[in-house]
């Protein structure tokens, strides 16, 4: 699969709908906001108030983990003080490596998730041997009869959930680290789930990479034409929190929305579970009223990152090509240090002048000698459909963002789709934002990879897994490597799927016990079992042991 399709236009996908209790996931219905709790359901208290926070907010599908038996059979009282409560709310069960808990969930549970990635397959780095891949598939489908059985015998839904983090070895070695892996991981599973009877199925494609959780969630269709389209469960993982966890989930989930992709979607952030639902509300909110899908497309190579247009040099600054995006700011916006433009522009009688070079503003994309500036309130259809027609553009274009279309979020969406897909080859930064935008601003280009200004923080919503406090020890790291531009830390909960799902992190700093902390360097353990309070000094020694500090 090397090409890969975007709409020319918006409008929702239509998929096979699934039931999960009283609810319907896909079709025609509503787009479903999800979250999940952080307390055990073996306590109770907390996880009721949990649940009861995420109702009020409007969550119409709450998950739980359940690592252990003890935590399925505390299901029982806690959905009785749910009913007391009057919650009545479908259920999900997230279940890693142990198959017999997703059988066994399914007498408790409106839905069951599973990982394809650690179901019956091993996680990668295992050793000794990378596994024979039919034998694999025949392993998992054996694995699978069972829960076929359990799903069918109490009516309930299953999800396929993929996280590239946690693919398995088989997959690796058979696809790479890449979303086609990830997506021929999850249509593996579904094939089989089918053949044995089973269509509620919804399917997830997650990263902590928002352009890989694009990329992933595209191919399904097209991988699994000419079958029907699955109902699909859209989110980022580990996007961490304010508002770069914010940022990270636009990018993933945004522009998947407005292309019709997405029937239940779930913003996970570092933060209290009810923030990630008035979050995905207001990206619901953001959609244009339903409409048919578009049969029209432009088709890219799934490698390019960027459109290559063609190359101009003013001055220091290369524009165009595969040179990096060039942030050009109106003079009056350089205050901002992480906005530092790399030329400046002045607005003349004509349009912009660009040291010597004119450039104007367009309602649509109008050749120009040097560039061409693109002013339009649909960016992303606007740019497709000119590439889909022309190809690649014999000057650079950019984009002119202005505090008008930051106020929107269905333009931030735009503008983040824009970026993700490498559209456009500069930006011409109104004069007049606020902080809040230039910083949102900044926030998109590093969740775009489009500009890398600062620190890169991976760090999970955390669940019934984590024993520390993730919230806290992720913003003492912050205060105190946020001025390492570029550098990418890992802060995961728990030892099972931290370090796999904290995918190309420089650093991770992951719990492995009560109160013990096991620090990363990429995927390898350089340190094991430290005590909490010695682990954030430690980490910092390791980013300066590698050469990666630098003085704030
Ligand atoms: S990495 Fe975080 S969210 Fe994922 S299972 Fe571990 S603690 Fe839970």
């Amino acid at each position: 699969m090397e090409q890969i399709r975007y709409p020319l236009g918006p409008g929702r996908r239509l998929s096979r709908p699934v039931k999960v209790g009283s609810l319907t996931i896909g079709g025609n219905n509503p787009i479903v906001l999800q979250s999940m709790i952080t307390a055990s359901a073996t306590d109770p208290k907390r996880a009721l108030a949990q649940i009861s926070a995420l109702d009020r907010a409007g969550c119409q599908l709450i998950r739980l983990s359940i690592p252990h038996q003890k935590e399925l059979e505390a299901t029982g009282n806690l959905r009785r003080l749910m009913t007391e409560e009057g919650i009545d709310r479908p259920l999900v069960a997230d279940v890693h490596f142990v198959p017999q808990l997703a059988i066994d969930a399914c007498e408790f549970f409106e839905k069951v998730r599973i990982n394809p990635g650690n179901f019956s397959d091993r996680p990668k780095n295992s050793r000794p041997s990378l596994d024979n891949f039919a034998v694999g598939r025949e392993r998992l489908k054996e694995a699978l009869i069972p829960l076929a059985l359990a799903a069918k015998k109490y009516g309930r839904a299953l999800r396929v959930g993929v996280n590239q983090g946690s693919l398995s070895e088989r997959m690796m070695a058979q696809f790479g680290d890449s979303p086609i892996g990830m997506v021929a991981s999850a249509l593996e599973a579904v094939d089989l789930l089918e053949d044995l009877g089973i269509l509620d199925l919804v399917v997830s494609l997650k990263s902590s990479n928002p352009l890989t959780v694009q990329k992933a969630y595209r191919l399904l269709d097209q991988m699994r034409e000419p079958k029907e389209p699955l109902a699909l469960h859209i989110g980022v993982t580990e996007a961490g929190e304010g508002l770069m966890g914010r940022a990270k989930s636009l990018v993933g989930i945004g522009p998947l929305l407005v292309d019709g992709l997405g029937d239940t979607i779930r913003v996970s952030l570092t933060e209290p579970s009810e923030h990630e639902i008035e979050y995905g509300g207001q990206l619901l909110a953001a959609l244009p009223p339903q409409c048919p899908p578009s049969t029209s497309y432009w088709t890219r190579p799934l490698a390019q990152n960027r459109v290559g247009n063609a190359v101009v040099n003013l001055g220091e600054v290369t524009l165009g090509g595969t040179s990096p995006l060039a942030i050009i700011a109106e003079i009056g916006l350089n205050k901002n240090p992480q906005l530092v433009p790399d030329i400046t522009v002045q607005q003349g009688a004509e349009g912009f002048e660009i040291e010597g070079h004119l450039l104007k503003v367009y309602p649509s994309p109008i050749p120009l000698p040097e560039a061409w500036v693109l002013d339009h309130p649909s960016p992303l259809f606007t740019l497709r459909a000119f590439y889909a027609q022309l190809g690649p553009s014999p000057c650079p274009i950019g984009l002119l963002v202005s505090n008008c279309a930051l106020n929107s979020l269905f333009t931030q969406i735009q503008i983040a789709g824009v970026l993700a897909e490498g559209l456009v080859d500069f930006l011409v930064i109104q004069a007049g934002l606020n902080i809040k935008e230039q910083t949102l601003l900044a926030y998109l280009l590093q969740a775009t990879r489009a500009r890398i200004f600062m620190t890169d923080y991976i760090a999970c919503p955390s669940c019934s897994r984590t024993l520390f406090d993730l919230e806290e020890t992720t913003a003492k790291i912050k205060a105190q490597t946020r001025h390492l531009k570029g550098v990418k830390i890992g802060i995961m909960g728990c030892i099972v799927n931290g370090p796999g799902e904290m995918a190309d992190a420089d650093f991770g700093y992951v719990g492995s016990g009560l109160g013990k902390i096991d620090l990363y360097l990429g995927q390898n353990r350089v340190s094991r079992g430290l005590d909490e309070a010695e682990a954030v000094p430690a980490l910092l020694a390791l980013i300066k042991t590698e050469g990666r500090w630098v003085e704030p």
